[in-house]
């Protein structure tokens, strides 16, 4: 008789966005007539920049030629892009990567879910709280994570590491053992950094510990302060212990085209294995590659003209997190991040959940934005609104704030 996959029971709630979507589908039915801001899904909403698009409208010419048409392509991604990323990445940066230790893929999402796939059921993960909830529900899926405790909201063989405002949203070192460690920086929710400093603890940590970090840099190309890594790389050791996942996603806008890369360095050997070839190994096996006219459009990200055109889009969604922040302090709230991220995480008012402030500002204001406690128990009390709007809307919003 088939079974089914009884962890899959065990996630909790729907997929957090999806709650979101339903409340705000009921609202609108119940309100034709109110415009609803929506600060909430980080979704990008400015076009793709025009490099992108000639180079994938060359791409599409020569599939459409019999000498240039392209069927499957290398599992890993086309060398061409290969060697873009290798040089404006990581050379430009001083940071020697190989072609080889680079993955193309159709989303971080993708491989920050699957990556978990290559290590033992028994090893136990440690993911900030609150967190991008990728991580978590990918081990639930696969049955590391244990049991869910509903008094505590956690599953009892995950090691949680709270970043709060009483942190300074600077996670502590475990004190327990533990094996995957998933850092998100610049971080989704909180829109947090982490110094050189603070990061070179935890490449320290993983070294003694025998421990592999999961370092997601999704939202890298937002950095702006000095002395903020943008490759886990630039720490000393890294190349030991850490994985980095990129995705093209927010840095040039491709949440629809879809394009990221991992990066797996091949110094990395877990009980003699290469994790490296075992990567390889299951994206062969199960992955197909990315198609040949999105890869196209992605090595156009990187020239002069391409980086010139993102920058600008990053810098518009910039301006937009500043309008946030400051309307927000304005009407009275502490606010987070919103700096080096796209991403502004609030304190809501004592007393309040966030589930309830989130209903609130929907009914009375008429803006959606993301509960922190979707995102983990200690993002109860906080809410995170995404500097992914048009101007005019962001603008819109912080008025009906004030
Ligand atoms: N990683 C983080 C931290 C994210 O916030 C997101 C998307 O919101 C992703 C990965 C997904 O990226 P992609 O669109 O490349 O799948």
């Amino acid at each position: 008789m088939v079974k089914i996959n009884e962890n899959y029971l065990k996630l909790q709630d729907s997929y957090l966005f999806s709650t979101i979507a339903k409340k705000v589908a009921d609202f609108q039915e119940k309100h034709p007539d109110k415009k609803v801001i929506k600060l909430g899904i980080g979704d990008v909403t400015l076009p793709v920049i025009p490099a992108v698009i000639k180079a994938m409208h060359q791409a599409v010419e020569e599939m459409g030629e019999k000498e240039s048409f392209k069927g499957y392509g290398p599992e890993q991604g086309y060398d061409f892009l290969r060697e873009k990323i290798v040089e404006w990445d990581y050379k430009k940066r001083g940071i020697s990567i190989e072609k080889e230790e680079i993955f193309v893929s159709d989303g971080a999402k993708c491989d920050t879910g699957n990556f978990q796939e290559l290590f033992d059921i028994n090893n136990t993960i440690a993911i900030t709280d609150p967190v991008y909830p990728v991580y978590l529900d990918s081990n639930v899926m696969a049955g590391r994570t244990g049991n869910f405790n509903e008094q505590t909201q956690k599953f009892d063989k995950v090691v949680y590491m709270p970043v709060t405002k009483e942190n300074n949203f600077v996670p502590e070192l475990p004190k327990e053992k533990v094996d995957l460690i998933y850092l998100c920086l610049p971080n989704n929710p909180t829109g947090t950094v982490l110094s050189k400093e603070e990061l070179k603890k935890w490449v320290d940590y993983a070294k003694e510990n025998k421990a592999l970090i999961l370092f997601d840099a999704a939202y890298e190309a937002f950095i702006v302060e000095e002395d903020v890594p943008h490759s886990i790389y630039e720490i000393e050791g890294a190349k030991e212990v850490a994985i980095e996942f990129k995705s093209f996603s927010k840095t040039a806008g491709f949440t629809g085209i879809r394009c990221a890369y991992t990066v797996v360095p091949k110094e990395i050997q877990i009980e003699g294995v290469s994790l490296n070839n075992l990567w390889n190994r299951r994206q062969c096996t199960k992955f197909n590659g990315v198609p040949y006219i999105t890869q196209r459009g992605t090595e156009a990200v990187y020239t002069e003209e391409g980086q010139k055109q993102i920058k600008e889009n990053i810098e518009y969604y910039r301006e937009n997190a500043r309008i946030i922040r400051e309307g927000l302090e304005r009407a009275g709230y502490t606010v987070y991040g919103g700096i080096n991220a796209p991403y502004i995480w609030l304190k809501v008012p004592d007393g309040v959940t966030s589930w309830e402030f989130f209903d609130k500002l929907l009914e009375e204001k008429n803006i959606v934005g993301t509960p922190g406690s979707g995102f983990g128990p200690s993002g109860e009390g906080y809410f995170r609104l995404t500097a992914f709007g048009s101007r005019e809307s962001t603008i819109e919003a912080m008025e009906r704030m004030n």
